[in-house]
Formats: C-alpha cells, sequence, structure tokens
C-alpha cells in the first residue's frame, strides 16, 4: 500500500505528488481523465493547462506573481521547472508551449518510481493520509462527499468575484467610512456617493459595457441569490441597482449632510485592511470595461484593483473555516487540500498550494513539523489569504497580489514599494528555509 493518496492529477496533485516522492514517501495518485474527461479539459495529460498557456508575469522584482515563481524555483517546484524548460517568448512574461509541457509534467511523475499513477475517478473521502486537488471541476460525486462533510453552505460551485480595490488608491476626499444607519462599529464599510447624472451614466455604462460569454457549459447557470451580475440586475430596471447594492438609505455623506442618490460600498476583505471589495458587484463585463466604468465612481477614479469581477463554474470549500494553517480538513485532518478547491485561483497559485500540501505532509509523516512560510513571502501571503485572511462566509478565489502582503511601511512611488515587498520576501524565505 501507499503511504500517500492525492486525488486529482491537475497542477496542484501532480506538484503535491512529487514533493512527496522526491521526500521519499510514496504516492497514489488518482486522476480520472483517461477514464472520464471534465468539461474543460481536452486531453488526459496530468496538469493540463485549461485556457492560457500563461504562467503570468516573470518579473519577481516587482510582481506578486513574479515572485511567486521565484519562489517555488527555490523550493523545487515540478511545475515550475517544467515550464521553464518548455518556455515560449513572452515578454516579461512565462509563457509554455502547452503539450511539451503537461507531456513533460506526465513523463517525470510516470517514471518517478515512487509514484503510481492510477486513472480512475474517486468518488468517497480518502481514510488518509490524503490530499484532495481535484480543482474547479471536481467530479460530482466527490463534491457531493465533500459537501457531507463540510455542510453544502460550505461548498461553493460559482464563484460570484467582486472586484477588489487597494483601499490606498481610494480617494478619501470623497469616500467616506460609515455603515449603514451606523450599525456595528459605524466604520465597516468605504462609501463612494453617485448623483443622479453620475448614476445614469453608470447604468448606462453597465448595460452598454461588453460582456464576456458564459461558456456552453456554464449556460445554465442559475442566478444564486445575492450572486446575479450588476449589468443582469440593471437589465430589470433603472432603479433596480438604487433599490439593490446601491441603495443609499442611512448613509449620510459627510460633504452634505445628506443622503446621496446613490452609493458604492465596499467591505474590508482581508484582515490586513488594505483590500476592499465592491459590495454585490460581481459581473460578466470584460476587464477592461471594468476598470473603465468603476472608475467613474466618485472616490474610484484613480482605484487600482487586486482582482477584477466575475463569474464562472468554479469548485471551492471555505478555506478559512474548514482549514487549519496546514491545510488539513479540521474535521479530518488527515485530509489535506490543495490547488484552486482551496480557493486560490491560476495554474501558478494551484501549483504553490499543491507544493505546500506536499511539504507539509511529507513533513507530518517524518515525524516532524514545517512551520509555516512567512507572511511576507508570496507563498505566506497565498497561504494566509487561504487559510486565515478572508472571512469565511464571504471568502471568494484569488490570484496572488501585494494586497495580500502585510503593508510595508511609509509613503513611497509604487516602483519602489513593490521592490520593497520583494526584497523583504526574498529575505525572509531564506531565514525560513535556513530554520
Ligand atoms: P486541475 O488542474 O483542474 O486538476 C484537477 C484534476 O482532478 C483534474 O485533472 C481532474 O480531471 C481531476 N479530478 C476531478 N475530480 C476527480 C475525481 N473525483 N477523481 C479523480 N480525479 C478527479 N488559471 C490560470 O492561471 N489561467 C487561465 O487561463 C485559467 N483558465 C481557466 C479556465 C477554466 C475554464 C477554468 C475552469 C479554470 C481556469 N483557470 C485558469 C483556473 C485554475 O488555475 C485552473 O483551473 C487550474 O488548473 C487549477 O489547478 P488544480 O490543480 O487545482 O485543478
Amino acid at each position: 500500500a501507499h503511504q500517500v493518496h492525492i486525488i486529482g492529477g491537475g497542477l496542484a496533485g501532480s506538484e503535491a505528488a512529487w514533493q512527496l516522492a522526491q521526500a521519499g514517501f510514496s504516492v497514489r495518485l488518482s486522476e480520472m481523465r483517461g477514464v472520464e474527461g471534465t468539461p474543460a479539459h481536452q486531453t488526459d495529460r496530468l496538469a493540463e493547462l485549461v485556457c492560457s498557456n500563461s504562467f503570468r508575469s516573470d518579473d519577481a522584482d516587482s510582481n506578486a506573481v513574479g515572485l511567486l515563481h521565484a519562489e517555488m524555483r527555490t523550493m523545487g517546484s515540478l511545475i515550475l521547472s517544467r515550464a521553464d524548460a518548455h518556455r515560449v517568448p513572452a515578454g516579461s512574461a512565462l509563457a509554455v508551449d502547452r503539450n511539451g509541457f503537461c507531456d513533460a509534467v506526465t513523463q517525470a511523475v510516470e517514471a518517478h518510481p515512487l509514484i503510481e499513477l492510477v486513472r480512475e475517478r474517486v468518488d468517497i473521502l480518502p481514510e488518509g493520509p490524503a490530499i484532495i486537488a481535484t480543482g474547479p471541476l471536481t467530479a460530482a460525486p466527490l463534491a457531493a462527499a465533500i459537501a457531507g462533510e463540510t455542510g453544502t453552505e460550505a461548498l461553493a460551485f460559482f464563484d460570484a468575484l467582486a472586484p477588489i480595490v487597494h483601499r490606498d488608491s481610494i480617494d478619501f476626499d470623497i469616500a467616506w467610512f460609515q455603515s449603514r444607519w451606523n450599525k456595528g462599529d459605524g466604520k465597516d464599510y468605504i462609501n463612494c456617493p453617485l448623483d443622479r447624472e453620475q448614476y445614469d451614466a453608470f447604468i448606462a455604462g453597465l448595460l452598454e459595457g461588453e460582456k464576456s460569454a458564459f461558456k456552453e457549459w456554464e449556460k445554465d447557470t442559475p442566478y444564486f441569490d445575492g450572486c446575479m451580475p450588476i449589468e443582469v440586475m440593471a437589465e430589470r430596471g433603472p432603479e433596480t441597482l438604487r433599490h439593490g447594492p446601491m441603495k443609499p438609505v442611512g448613509l449620510d455623506d459627510p460633504r452634505t449632510g445628506r443622503w446621496p442618490h446613490a452609493v458604492v460600498q465596499l467591505r474590508q476583505d482581508n484582515a490586513l485592511g488594505t483590500l476592499w471589495n465592491i459590495v454585490g458587484f460581481q459581473t460578466k463585463l470584460k476587464h477592461a470595461e471594468q476598470v473603465r466604468l468603476f472608475r467613474t465612481i466618485p472616490g474610484l477614479e484613480n482605484a487600482q484593483f487586486a482582482r477584477l469581477g466575475g463569474l464562472h463554474r468554479n469548485t471551492f470549500i471555505q478555506s478559512p473555516r474548514l482549514l487549519d494553517g496546514e491545510l488539513r480538513l479540521r474535521s479530518r485532518p488527515n485530509i489535506r487540500f490543495a490547488g484552486q478547491i482551496t480557493g486560490c485561483e491560476g495554474y501558478v497559485e494551484s501549483a504553490a498550494v499543491g507544493m505546500l500540501a506536499g511539504r507539509f505532509l511529507a513533513a507530518e509523516l517524518a515525524g516532524t513539523t514545517l512551520s509555516t512560510p512567512p507572511a511576507t513571502t508570496a507563498l505566506g501571503a497565498l497561504l494566509g489569504h487561504i487559510t486565515g485572511g478572508a472571512a469565511a462566509e464571504t471568502f471568494q478565489p484569488m490570484n496572488v497580489n501585494f494586497g495580500l502582503f502585510p503593508p510595508v511601511e511609509g509613503k513611497k512611488r509604487k516602483v519602489d514599494r513593490k521592490m520593497q515587498y520583494t526584497a523583504r520576501a526574498r529575505a525572509d524565505l531564506e531565514s525560513w528555509l535556513a530554520a
């Protein structure tokens, strides 16, 4: 029998299997493709890239995902090493020849003496030690088994992504802190006021804006309560948003002492208070349209977005509540989760969380513990988002970005600030690895 069972041979599962096998542990890696497909994958190769062939920016000095690349290389990532080997020209981005890349990952995993790749669909929770890395398109029977363990409200099948704004890009000469009717501690929301003209123009922009289409297999999407796209709400009538997420009642603009015609509210998104999401603003508007339109909102003229809005099929769990700091399921610590199902977003992030899950489990099997990576590193910041930083009820998937890092002190030019984040991360990763 194998020492570890990993379910899902995607970006996360392949990386986790590699890390465990390299540490000397035997792995059964179950992958259903080859027996049964998913709506998005085209092949039976491991770590198939379902859409773009880009791992995004490779700039480790001023970009958070570039920094994550560098950290993963330092830690012997299979995914990064094979991506580097199959790189195609893409400026400062790391893009790969998709077939060469996933063939290389598949060959490396198949050739490893400690990994057995089994083509099978797993329908029940494993006994453990195990890692579940079945991704955004987890097969339905296993999703049902997970929901049985976690409660159905803790497993989502769609993400409803509201845009997220860096707080330091909001203009507080216009925006103000206040909770509706001054409930709670009174400062839980940031409010941006719109007058009638601004509101009407905003609604017109929503209706005219170019939207991304649902994929064929996403088309039957029922809109759940509370996650209808704003443009669909606007289609129902010009006043719908003013009675929904843009409701102004109970919010006094300090410059006029009155309720504005409409209000856009932002709610704190991470424990650090550096990131704020626009409440109720999930949307299928194209990204460029979102940036243009949301910057017409008074107070957000210079908004920098940590994430733009979206709505996609995406299976993920309420990790901040369900998982401990080492990615273990609290109710069954013999099972870890990894990859996009934990609520990270993206190829690189999924592989990174797979790498961490594999390393944590390897340490546990060796009778030691691996301390969590410092919150100042890209790995630590990403892990912190999944296991602690975000509120469980409103938890939504996110790419790695500097807003997840503890802020660097002092006012600096943006480029300098980014350099400070990455320099601090490099130093802290080095001390962590040395310890
Ligand atoms: P996956 O890579 O999907 O791996 C999970 C594996 O588990 C799959 O191989 C699946 O066949 C298998 N599996 C599922 N259920 C079972 C089961 N019960 N038993 C056995 N095996 C099972 N990210 C980007 O960075 N760029 C993009 O362009 C991008 N485009 C995307 C497009 C779509 C349509 C989707 C759905 C996601 C996209 N993502 C993108 C997001 C995400 O980064 C990728 O989906 C990524 O592959 C996630 O890695 P993963 O290892 O968590 O899951």
